[in-house]
């Protein structure tokens, strides 16, 4: 199996809500957001190889619930995380996929092995190059989103926000769009320095929630998750 891993974390309680998971980093990711806290994975290259993590799985099993393949991005690797998953779910994990739906056919190619996915949304559709820094992206997005809130799969949505990234109007048209898409929750989350490689961002950050914009996403999506204002 060909999988390029830049990271692992042996044991986490936040990376696949409700369960112990092991989480497993792909390195390699075709976007460049500004705000990426893994920019030291977009660089396709291994540090650790499958045969370690799946020989760590097998002294787990009964101990952790779940295996995530975050990144970087997943799906720039999707044969060898297919792989990857269908082992660990054969040793008796949950199988759990962090993703910015780079690649909407090679998700679907994945989704029937998945037991859970966090699907991180970074803005309104038609803005997403303003922040990935590649032409299409929105185009890609959407579908990712409409294949997994259509797949039966449990799911996540979540976004961070970054106010010199994303506008007021901006976050209410994603809100809505994904509403129209069927999504019935996206959890919002705040701008985290940690790992962010643009200076910029990391001293620019500022409280953006107002009273208004929260009632304002929450007439449109009535379950979303927002960070304390
Ligand atoms: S898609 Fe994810 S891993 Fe890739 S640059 Fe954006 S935040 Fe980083």
């Amino acid at each position: 199996m060909t999988l390029r891993l830049g990271g692992f974390v042996p044991w986490s309680g936040i990376d696949y809500p409700g369960r112990q998971a092991a989480v497993a980093f792909v390195s390699g990711c075709p976007w460049r957001c500004p705000y990426c806290h893994n920019s030291h994975l977009w660089a396709p290259q291994a540090t650790i190889s499958w045969g370690r993590v799946r020989s760590f799985l097998e002294t787990r099993q009964g101990l952790l619930d779940a295996l995530v393949i975050s990144g970087g991005e997943p799906l720039a690797q999707a044969a060898g995380v297919a792989a990857a998953l269908v082992e660990a779910r054969d040793l008796g994990f949950a199988a759990g996929l962090h993703t910015a739906g780079v690649s909407p056919r090679r998700l679907a190619g994945l989704l029937p092995v998945l037991d859970w996915v966090g699907l991180d949304i970074k803005t309104a559709f038609g803005h997403y190059p303003a922040i990935t820094g590649r032409a299409g992206t929105g185009t890609a997005a959407r579908a990712a989103a409409r294949l997994v809130i259509e797949s039966g799969t449990p799911y996540e949505l979540r976004t961070t926000v970054h106010p010199e990234l994303i506008s007021e109007h901006e976050l209410v048209t994603m809100v809505a769009e994904l509403a129209t898409l069927g999504a019935t929750a996206l959890t919002l989350k705040g701008f985290r320095p940690t790992g962010c490689p643009s200076a910029r961002l990391n001293t620019h950050y500022r409280p953006w929630l107002t009273s208004t914009l929260a009632q304002t996403l929450r007439e449109i999506m009535p379950a979303i998750v927002l960070p304390d204002p």
